[in-house]
C-alpha cells in the first residue's frame, strides 16, 4: 500500500474542497487498478466541514498539528487531539519542521503523539536533517535520534507513519539522489527494527519538493511507502500528476 498525503499548510478556504473533489474522482476511476491511500491535512478551519463532505469518499481528512495538552484547557488559540477527533479527523501530522522551528521539542512531541494515539488518531511523524547535518554525513544518526527520543519501546507502530522530510528539500525544488534516498530509508528501517523489534514494520514516506515531474523517479524505490506533498497538493492537476506519473 502506498500513501499520497497532502499537506496544505496555511492554504485553503471553504470552496477549495473542489480541489479534493476532482482528486477523489480520479482516485475512484483509478482504484480498481491500483491500491493506494490519499490523505489530506487541511487547516483547522476546514476539518469539520471537509470531514463530513468526504466521509464516504476515498480521501481521509486530517490535521497539520495539535496542542501538547489534551481535552479542554485554558490555552488561547490551541486545539487538542481530542477536539480533532471530535471534528472528524482520522490523522494528524506531528513534528513538521515548520513546527519544530517554532519550538516543538522532543518532550512536546512525545506528549502530542501520546495524545493523538490515545484519541485514536493516526500520526504522520515528520523527521529530517538540515543541510549542515547532511553535509557532515549525520543524516541517519539525526533521524534515528528524532524517533528514539519520542517513541518508547512499546508504541504501536501501526498508528504511526514516518515522513522523512530533509529540511533542505522542503519547498526548495531540491530532492535527494534516488540512491541516497533509497539507502537512507533502507538503513533507517533496519535501525528501527534493531531498536524496536524485528516484528515491527515501519512505513516511511518521503517528503520534500515532490511533483509530477520527479514522481516517476521515486517509483523504483520499493522501500519508500509513499509521499508527503506540500506545494503540489494545492492543485488537483499537480497532485493527480504525481499519482499518474508514479504508476506510469
Ligand atoms: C512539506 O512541507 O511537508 C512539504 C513536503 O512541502 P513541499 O512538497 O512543498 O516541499
Amino acid at each position: 500500500m502506498k500513501y499520497f498525503i497532502g499537506n496544505w499548510k496555511m492554504f485553503g478556504i471553504e470552496k477549495s474542497f473542489k480541489i479534493l473533489k476532482k482528486i477523489n474522482l480520479h482516485i475512484k476511476k483509478d482504484f480498481y487498478k491500483k491500491s493506494y491511500k490519499v490523505m489530506f491535512a487541511v487547516p483547522y478551519t476546514l476539518i469539520s466541514n471537509y470531514s463530513k463532505k468526504f466521509k464516504n469518499s476515498k480521501i481521509l481528512i486530517g490535521a497539520q498539528n495539535c496542542y501538547f495538552k489534551d481535552h479542554f484547557s485554558s490555552n488561547t488559540g490551541q486545539i487538542s487531539a481530542f477536539m480533532l477527533k471530535d471534528a472528524g479527523c482520522s490523522f494528524v501530522i506531528i513534528g513538521h519542521s515548520d513546527n519544530r522551528a517554532e519550538g516543538d521539542n522532543e518532550n512536546i512531541l512525545y506528549e502530542k503523539v501520546k495524545n493523538a494515539i490515545n484519541n485514536n488518531l493516526n500520526v504522520i511523524f515528520c523527521i529530517g536533517e538540515n543541510k549542515k547535518q547532511k553535509e557532515k554525513k549525520q543524516t541517519l544518526k539525526v533521524l534515528t535520534n528524532q524517533i528514539k527520543r519520542v517513541f518508547k519501546k512499546d508504541f504501536n507502530e501501526k498508528k504511526i507513519i514516518i515522513a522523512y522530510e530533509p529540511i533542505w528539500s522542503i519547498g526548495t525544488g531540491k530532492i535527494p539522489k534516488t540512491n541516497e534516498l533509497s539507502n537512507t530509508v533502507k538503513k533507517l528501517k533496519k535501525t528501527l527494527k534493531i531498536n524496536y523489534g524485528r516484528k515491527k514494520n515501519f512505513k516511511i514516506l518521503y517528503g520534500g519538493s515532490v511533483d509530477g515531474t520527479n514522481a516517476s523517479k521515486f517509483s523504483k524505490l520499493t522501500d519508500v511507502d509513499g509521499f508527503l506533498i506540500g506545494g503540489a497538493s494545492k492543485s488537483d492537476k499537480k497532485f493527480i500528476d504525481i499519482i499518474k506519473n508514479y504508476y506510469r
